[in-house]
């Protein structure tokens, strides 16, 4: 029987996720101390416990109530299948899942497929995508090492995650359709963060963190100094800056400037501001930042 007063977050103990979701959650400002082999752990400072599972099993848990809420690749939420709400993507651990065929055969298109065979350990996620476009094939369940499959004659093509296509290639492997792409989101068993639980409102304490996160990791907070006739035209270049903050200097003429700037903008803005005659500007990471 689980504590009402304490949530409790399925993360994965060792992989691709682990060492993200940790940062975040600290970022969030939740301390833990465990060993590296502990399955479970309290933390210090929040009503939140952890549990450290493979992440194949963190969507059941999930969906179970073992746990209240947790962080998984989309992939393994949607190929498992459980029904859990998904609160928040992520956006680390990108990886997409794509058709790969051998060198030698000509594809001109998802119809290849066609009463072809395919092999995958993510047949769910291939047969709803292969639904979408009304082809049937033949899909081979393998747990590993899928890319050899049509080397040792099991398939005629693979559907497994990509990231740098290296393994595909040393098996004489080719990528050539990306059917579908995830990224590490947050779940919570269903309806759970629409209760009015205390469970439901330590969610939303930590919600309000994680977004602040996020939202800084988006920006850069930057600095520098202008001539003051300049600074109508960097309002205009920085985008969505409702006023910045401005000091006047020691030095006639010139003033210091403080704003934050959408990291997807920030080397145009960089090299505009240079352009203006902008000086000594300083740029540093945003730690949180509410809206
Ligand atoms: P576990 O032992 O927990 O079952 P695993 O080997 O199944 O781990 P990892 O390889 O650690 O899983 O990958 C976890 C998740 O990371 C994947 O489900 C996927 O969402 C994401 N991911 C991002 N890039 C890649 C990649 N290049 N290869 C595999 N997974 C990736
Ligand atoms: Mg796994």
């Amino acid at each position: 029987m689980q504590n009402n007063d304490i949530i409790r977050i399925a993360v994965q103990k060792s992989g691709r996720l682990s060492e993200k979701s940790l940062n975040l959650i600290q970022d969030c400002g939740v301390d833990y101390s465990a060993g590296s082999r502990v399955l479970k752990a309290m933390a210090d400072n929040f009503p939140m416990e952890f549990l450290f599972l493979r992440d194949d099993d963190i969507p059941e848990y999930v969906h179970d109530g073992i746990a209240d809420i947790g962080i998984v690749g989309r992939n393994e939420v949607d190929e498992k299948g459980y029904e859990v709400d998904i609160l928040r993507d992520l956006g680390f651990s990108r990886c997409r899942l794509s058709v790969a065929v051998p060198n030698t055969v000509s594809y001109e298109g998802i119809d290849y497929l066609q009463g072809r065979s395919v092999a995958t350990s993510y047949p769910k996620i291939l047969k709803s995508c292969l639904e979408k476009k009304g082809i049937t094939a033949d899909v081979h369940v393998v747990s590993g090492s899928v890319e050899i499959a049509p080397t040792i004659g099991l398939a005629d093509a693979v559907f497994d995650i990509v990231s740098t296509g290296s393994t595909l290639i040393s098996n004489g492997l080719r990528e050539v359709d990306t059917l579908y792409r995830s990224s590490a989101v947050l779940i919570a068993r269903k309806g759970l963060s629409g209760s009015q639980s205390e469970k439901q409102r330590i969610i939303e304490r930590l919600l309000v963190r994680i977004d602040a996160v996020m939202r800084a990791r988006h920006y850069k907070y930057i600095l520098f100094n202008l001539p003051e006739e300049h600074i109508e035209e960097v309002s205009r270049i920085i985008p969505g800056m409702k006023s910045p903050t401005v000091t006047p200097l020691y030095k006639k003429g010139w003033i210091s400037v403080q704003t934050v700037v959408k990291e997807d903008d920030f080397w145009d803005v960089l090299e505009a501001l240079q352009g203006l005659g902008a000086q000594g500007i300083l740029v540093t990471s945003i730690e949180k930042m509410t809206q």
